[in-house]
């Protein structure tokens, strides 16, 4: 039975992969910041085990990793946060923007060294889910604070990507559409299901390579 750990499976993207491994018949590692809350993610039949762990705590992720013992066929740092209220240029929110590149860089990043281990028993694959908005050829301004978390998760992945290559782990970060979710909002233009079935493609077609490219959950190129 393959395993896939995921960060933010309570809800969102995250949920949605949970289930759709788990429908498919792996074994899920549901990482979330509070258990007790996770309803929905309680309610997913299968082989899941959920486990408490705040990113930006990496010694919850360390303590959480070390927990598990399986090989990791996919790790997939999902969690993040959009954080508007660093506001914009002229008037910004240092300690928010601060706290976005804690979760969407440092905790995502710290998540892949938490379980690199366990992903390089497997010779497995690290997705990261970045965002378009991250992209600086497509940039068109405003969303300061994550576009910047967004384009340094991308920077983070390629140079882990190089670090774990000899391993025989393959890593890339995705984008995975404006999906219906708390954070994208209800004009998004995909669903969950679309974004995860479409995600779960790419990461099973994922290669090792010291130099992956920028994809959207549709299989399109993103610039970097
Ligand atoms: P949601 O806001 O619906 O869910 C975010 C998830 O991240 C929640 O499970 C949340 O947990 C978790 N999370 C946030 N901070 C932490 C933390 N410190 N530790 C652990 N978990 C945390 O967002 P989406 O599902 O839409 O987003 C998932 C990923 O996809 C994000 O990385 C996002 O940037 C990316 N993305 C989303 C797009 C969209 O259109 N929806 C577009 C492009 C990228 P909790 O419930 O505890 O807050």
């Amino acid at each position: 039975m393959p395993t896939v750990v995921v960060t933010g499976a309570n809800r969102g993207i995250g949920l949605e992969c949970v289930k759709q491994y788990a429908a498919d018949g792996w074994k899920v590692h549901a990482l979330c910041r509070r258990p007790e809350k996770a309803a929905e993610l309680e309610a997913v039949s299968g082989a899941v085990e959920i486990h408490a762990a705040d990113v930006m705590q990496h010694a919850s992720i360390n303590e959480t990793a070390n927990g598990i013992t399986d090989p990791v066929d996919v790790l997939i740092a999902n969690a993040g946060v959009h954080g508007k209220a660093a506001g914009e240029f002229g008037a910004l929110e240092y300690d928010v923007w601060r706290s976005v590149i804690e979760t969407n860089v440092f905790g995502a990043v710290a998540t892949a060294e938490a379980f690199a281990q366990h992903v390089k028993k497997a010779k497995g694959k690290i997705a990261f889910i970045s965002s378009k908005m991250g992209s600086i050829g497509d940039a068109s301004g405003g969303g300061m604070a994550y576009r910047t978390s967004k384009t340094a998760l991308n920077m983070a992945a390629k140079v882990i990507a190089a670090a774990l290559a000899g391993d025989d782990i393959a890593v890339a970060p995705f984008h995975p559409g404006w999906v219906e979710t708390d954070m994208g909002g209800p004009n998004a233009l995909i669903d969950t299901g679309e974004s995860v079935s479409g995600l779960r493609n790419l990461i099973g077609e994922m290669t090792v390579t010291a130099s992956p490219k920028f994809l959207s959950y549709d299989g399109a190129e993103i610039e970097w």
